[in-house]
C-alpha cells in the first residue's frame, strides 16, 4: 500500500489545492522555518524552489527542496525539458511525433518506434487487461471525433462506423523489431490517459539522480510525491466537481502518486448532457458513471492508467478491482455526491467487517484524515 499517514499534522504547501491553515499562519510557519535553517551552523542553507510551466497541454509544477538555489533551480528545467521530450515523442497533436507516425500508417504496415514509445504502449495494454477494457488507448478511434473546446461531438452514426476499430486487442506489438501494428482500418491510439502520468515519474526520476529528496510533480490531474514536507505530510484536496474552491475530503501524502480524473475538467453541456474527455471504449460516449475518480499509488504511470476505471464500470466495480491490488487507493465522487473510499482508507474496523464503503466526506476515514 502507498505510504499514507493514519493522521494529518499537515502544513499548508504550494502543492496543496486545499489548504488547512490559513496563509497568515502559512506565512508565519514558513518565515519560522526559514528562520530555524538559519540559524543552523552547518550546512547552513536550503530553501523550496517551484516553477510552473504550459507543456503537453496542460499545467506543469514542479517544487523541489534543495540546498542550492542554483541546482534546484537546474533540477527544475531538467524536469521540464523532459516533459517537452516526451511531448515531443508522445503527442497526437504533432504531426511529426512517432505517435502521430503510428496514426498514419500502422493500419497499412508496421511502424517501428523508439523503445521508450514501445514500453509505455505496451503498460497501456496491461492496463487495459486489468480494467476490464476500461481503459483503452484506441478509444481514440472514436475520441477523435470530439472537440470539446468547439463543443463538437459525432453523430450516433459516426460512433456506430468508429468503434468497431475500438478494440485494444487489435494492438499489435512486435517486441523483437519494436514495432506496432493496427489490424483494424480508423484505428487510432493517444496516449492523453497516461502519458502524463508517465511524464511525471520521469520527471521524479530526474529529480532523484540528482539527489533530491523531497520535491513534488503535477502534470494536470498527476501528481508524485518524494519525502515529506518540512518533516509532515504533503496536504493534497480533492475538489468538488462542481466548486473548484470546495473540497471533498484532504489526503495526507508521502512517497506517492495520485491521479485524479474529473468530468469537469475537458467538457461542455449540451440539452442537459455532459460532453466530457472520458470515453467508454464499448459505448463511444462520455463515461459518467462517476463525477471524479482519484487513485493512489506508488508510480503516477499507474495512477493514471487506473483513473479512468470507474468512469467507465462504476465506482462499485473499481472498487472491487482496487481492492484486490493493495498497491493502490481510491476515492470515488458519485453523480448523486456519495464519495466511495477503498478499504485502505477506511476507517480500520469498518474496512474489517467489510461494511458499506460509502462515507461522508467530512469522515473521509482514519487514513484520509480529518
Ligand atoms: P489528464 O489529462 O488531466 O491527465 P485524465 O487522466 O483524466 O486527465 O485523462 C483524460 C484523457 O485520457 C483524455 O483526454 C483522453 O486523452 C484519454 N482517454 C479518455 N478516455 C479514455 C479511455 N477510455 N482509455 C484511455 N484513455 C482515455
Ligand atoms: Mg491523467
Amino acid at each position: 500500500m502507498p505510504n499514507r499517514c493514519s493522521t494529518a499534522p499537515s502544513v499548508g504547501t504550494p502543492a496543496e489545492r486545499a489548504p488547512r491553515l490559513p496563509l497568515h499562519a502559512l506565512a508565519s510557519l514558513r518565515a519560522l522555518a526559514a528562520l530555524l535553517i538559519c540559524l543552523l551552523p552547518t550546512p547552513s542553507w536550503a530553501l523550496w524552489r517551484d516553477r510552473t510551466e504550459a507543456i503537453m497541454g496542460t499545467r506543469i509544477y514542479v517544487e523541489v527542496w534543495s540546498d542550492d538555489e542554483a541546482k534546484g533551480d537546474e533540477a527544475i528545467s531538467a524536469v521540464m525539458a523532459e516533459m517537452t521530450r516526451i511531448d515531443e515523442l508522445m503527442s497526437h497533436y504533432k504531426p511529426e511525433s512517432q505517435l502521430s507516425q503510428i496514426n498514419a500508417r500502422a493500419a497499412q504496415e508496421p511502424v517501428k518506434v523508439d523503445r521508450e514509445l514501445f514500453d509505455l504502449i505496451k503498460r497501456s495494454l496491461y492496463f487495459s487487461q486489468i480494467t476490464e477494457g476500461a481503459f483503452d488507448i484506441t478509444y481514440a478511434s472514436v475520441g477523435h471525433l470530439y472537440d470539446f473546446p468547439a463543443h463538437v461531438h459525432p453523430t450516433e452514426t459516426q460512433i456506430k462506423s468508429a468503434l468497431p476499430a475500438v478494440n485494444y486487442h487489435n494492438l499489435l506489438l512486435d517486441p523483437e523489431h519494436l514495432t506496432v501494428r493496427f489490424e483494424h482500418q480508423g484505428m487510432r491510439i493517444d496516449l492523453g490517459g497516461i502519458g502524463k502520468g508517465y511524464a511525471v515519474d520521469r520527471g521524479i526520476d530526474i529529480l532523484k539522480a540528482r539527489g533530491i529528496q523531497h520535491a513534488v510533480v503535477t502534470a494536470g490531474g498527476d501528481t508524485r510525491i518524494i519525502g515529506d514536507h518540512m518533516g509532515r505530510p504533503w496536504v493534497v484536496g480533492i475538489r468538488h466537481p462542481d466548486d473548484k474552491n470546495k473540497v471533498v475530503t484532504r489526503i495526507p501524502l508521502i512517497d506517492t502518486a495520485m491521479s485524479t480524473s474529473g468530468d469537469y475538467e475537458r467538457y461542455f453541456d449540451e440539452k442537459g448532457v455532459r460532453y466530457h474527455h472520458i470515453i467508454d471504449p464499448h459505448t463511444g460516449h462520455s463515461a459518467s458513471k462517476v463525477r471524479s475518480a482519484t487513485i493512489l499509488g506508488p508510480t503516477a504511470t499507474e495512477t493514471d492508467g487506473m483513473s479512468k476505471t470507474a468512469f467507465v464500470l462504476g465506482p462499485e466495480k473499481a472498487l472491487e478491482i482496487i481492492n484486490r491490488m493493495p498497491q493502490y487507493d481510491a476515492v470515488f465522487v458519485c453523480p448523486d455526491g456519495r464519495v466511495l473510499y477503498s478499504n485502505g482508507l477506511q476507517p480500520p474496523q469498518k474496512a474489517a467487517s467489510g461494511a458499506d464503503q460509502s462515507a461522508p466526506a467530512k469522515t473521509a476515514g482514519a487514513k484520509a484524515g480529518p
